[in-house]
């Protein structure tokens, strides 16, 4: 990736630079509790205690949460480190639904992995060309504002929802996947910086950073990558009003 598309990059870790470490308690994922620590034994013991609670049946109607351990199944950071895999979750899904039987919640759990994998997929068959700036679309400007970069990073835009889930992110290394779709089109629709600047400052900052999904996510929002409909915007406006309408969100995290 070439280096002028980071500018601003150095000031925004600058920034973080006296950030404590990732141990927030009001993280969505808070991996510093020994049920949610590193590999496999807790990896699998996550995945029984999610689908024995219920909750993938519930999971259509909660995965657009924000805050909390249970709105979606947070298994990407041990299927990101290799702790667990999609085969062995599938099985355990599939496992579930054979006893209390299918639902709408576990259909929707399973089609998610397929988003995995699809974007797994696509690197097999573009692969370097999904980092170029104009991704698998024709060649077209992508400007970038290293100012404005630096202000997105450290959650300083001025616009509450985004700053909220950047300094979420800063501070815990998870963000719901609303909210990482919300950050994302801001920085590239409102803000106008280059898509691959904003893929590796999540590289940077997610605990659950997965090449393929990621890269695969943010060329899907900046429209470079397979979706005709060219590109996605989401109005934090109007997210901020759908999601989170009384504004707790928003509160718990209008300081970083
Ligand atoms: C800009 C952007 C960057 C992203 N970067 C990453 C990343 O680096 N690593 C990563 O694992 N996910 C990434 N995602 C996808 C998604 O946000 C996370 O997988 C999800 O939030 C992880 O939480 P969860 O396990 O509770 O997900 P759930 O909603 O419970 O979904 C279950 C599993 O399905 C898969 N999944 C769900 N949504 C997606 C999706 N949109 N794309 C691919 N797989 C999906 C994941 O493996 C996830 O663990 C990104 C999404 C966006 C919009």
């Amino acid at each position: 990736m070439p280096a002028d598309c980071l500018q601003g990059q150095d000031e925004a870790l600058a920034a973080f630079a006296g950030t404590p470490p990732l141990a927030d308690a009001r993280s969505a994922f808070p991996y510093q509790r020994p049920p949610i620590h590193g590999g496999e034994i807790a990896a699998l013991a996550h995945l029984e205690q999610y689908l024995a609670r219920g909750l993938l049946h519930s999971y259509k109607r909660t995965r657009n949460g924000l805050m909390g351990l249970d709105y979606s199944a947070k298994w990407s950071p041990w299927l990101a480190t290799g702790a667990l895999s999609a085969r062995q979750a599938l099985a355990k899904l599939r496992a579930c639904e054979a006893a209390p039987g299918a639902s709408d919640g576990s259909y929707w759990l399973w089609f998610e992995l397929l988003w995995r994998d699809y974007f797994r997929f696509l690197h097999l068959q573009h692969g370097r060309t999904l980092y170029r700036a104009q991704g698998l679309g024709p060649v077209r400007t992508t400007p970038h504002d290293s100012a404005r970069f630096a202000a997105w990073c450290a959650g300083q835009t001025g616009q509450p929802l985004v700053d909220a889930g950047m300094r979420e992110l800063a501070a815990t290394g998870y963000l719901s996947n609303r909210l990482r779709q919300i950050t994302a089109s801001y920085l590239i629709h409102d803000l106008q910086c280059d898509w691959r600047a904003g893929a590796a400052w999540f590289e940077h900052q997610l605990l659950d950073y997965d090449v393929y999904s990621n890269q695969g996510n943010w060329l899907y929002i900046a429209g470079r990558g397979t979706d005709p409909r060219g590109g996605r915007r989401f109005d934090p406006v109007q997210q901020a009003r759908a999601y989170d309408p009384q504004g707790a969100y928003q509160d718990l995290w209008s300081r970083p």
